[in-house]
């Protein structure tokens, strides 16, 4: 999980009619989740303002996922803005440009089905990967420092819950991390002009970043 710098929706024009709407919107939400039940959890984004939003979000990450930094996957992806504040619970802020993040569907489908608690947030203005996390290259997971759970308990267990609502240690990504490792190490050592990729073209780029490092301190 990337730091995010967001920038105030007023100096995104292309979020005006979100700027101009989203506390009506949120108040219109809340009384149809309020007539109508269970029905009422239907939720739309309104007047075509998705497309923009998405956009918006994807220039915050570069296309990647706020949570896990992997990329929403291809074409069966839905494409989901992710709530932070879950809307079911929290509709006055359901289309809130704060409470929005580019998200991939594992994160989105994960932070569903277990009841909101509040975790680390990517835009939060203390936040900093390092100070939380660590990639370990063995096991492919991303670990929380060591020292957090004695120096700073709270802090641990923001980034303890966070790993868990958004599955981001589950097995299958563990092993995916490996792999995208060995691809990246090679990408690295190859060192091609002809390969245009960067940083930004990776999941999951605080193993490029690990990587980075370990072969300066080898060199
Ligand atoms: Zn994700």
């Amino acid at each position: 999980m990337e730091k995010i710098e967001r920038p105030p929706i007023s100096e995104l024009s292309s979020l005006k009619k979100i700027k101009k709407n989203w506390e009506q919107w949120g108040i219109e939400l809340k009384q149809y989740q309020e007539s109508e039940g269970k029905e009422g959890q239907r939720f739309s984004w309104r007047e075509g303002c998705y497309k923009d939003l998405r956009l918006a979000l994807y220039d915050l990450t570069d296309g990647h996922c706020s949570f896990c930094d992997g990329f929403p996957i291809g074409e069966t992806s839905l494409e989901p803005i992710e709530h932070y504040y879950p809307k079911a619970d929290f509709p006055l802020i359901a289309y809130q440009w704060e409470n929005l993040f580019y998200c991939c569907d594992k994160c989105n489908s994960e932070a569903n089905k277990t009841k909101f608690e509040y975790t680390l947030k990517p835009d939060d203005l203390d936040y900093i990967f390092k100070s939380y996390f660590y990639f370990d290259a063995s096991s492919g997971k991303l670990e929380i420092l060591e020292n957090l759970e004695i120096d700073a308990p709270e802090k641990y267990q923001k980034a303890k819950k966070f790993l868990k609502r958004y599955g981001i240690n589950n097995p299958k990504r563990n092993i995916a991390r490996i792999h995208l490792m060995n691809d990246i190490k090679n990408f690295i050592k190859a060192n091609s002009k002809e390969d245009k990729r960067g940083r930004n073209d990776f999941k999951y780029r605080y193993i490029y970043d690990y990587l980075l490092r370990l072969l300066i301190k080898n060199k």
